[in-house]
């Protein structure tokens, strides 16, 4: 088994649609990012990638690349567990968390869960997402952006 983390902060910006986890969320504001900015998905990519020592999101994906401009993080999963795939590596389970003061995460969570099993061909009762909050302290608590932490063990695929 191999243990891999990874965390991911974006700042909230008018215009764009909040997208986290897979998922569409109602909110005033989305996150400012070269992708789509699913900071979900991009801490879950970087702690798989990190779990095979295989660097990081930003590795394959590089924000100067215009290939990436606003781009669907489903995709990035999808080539990372590719990648993870071919050096036989399965995903055991993933644990998330969103550090956000708003909105309420509660009523898509499931949606985000049974988003990403579909991405990462693994159980959803192999993915855990939560959610906290700041208790309005710093920039996450004055709305300013979000945080997202992620841990997942690997284990080599049996044949
Ligand atoms: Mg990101």
């Amino acid at each position: 088994m191999r243990v891999g983390h990874g965390y991911d902060v974006h700042r909230f910006i008018e215009g764009r649609p909040l997208i986290l986890g897979g998922v569409e969320i109602p909110h005033d504001r989305g996150l400012e990012a070269h992708s789509d900015g699913d900071a979900v998905i991009h801490a879950i990519c970087d702690a798989l990638l990190g779990a095979a020592a295989l660097g990081d999101i930003g590795t394959y994906y590089p924000d100067t690349d215009d290939k990436f401009s606003d781009i669907d993080s489903r995709i990035l999963l999808r080539d990372v567990c590719r990648k993870l795939a071919e050096l036989n590596f399965s995903i055991a389970n993933i644990d998330a968390t969103i550090v956000a003061q708003a909105p309420k995460m509660l009523p898509h969570i499931n949606k985000m869960k049974t988003t990403l099993s579909e991405d990462m061909q693994i159980s959803t009762t192999d993915i855990n997402i939560k959610a906290t909050t700041t208790e309005r302290m710093g920039f996450i608590g004055n709305e300013e952006g979000l945080a997202v932490h992620a841990v997942c063990l690997i284990k080599p695929t049996s044949s």
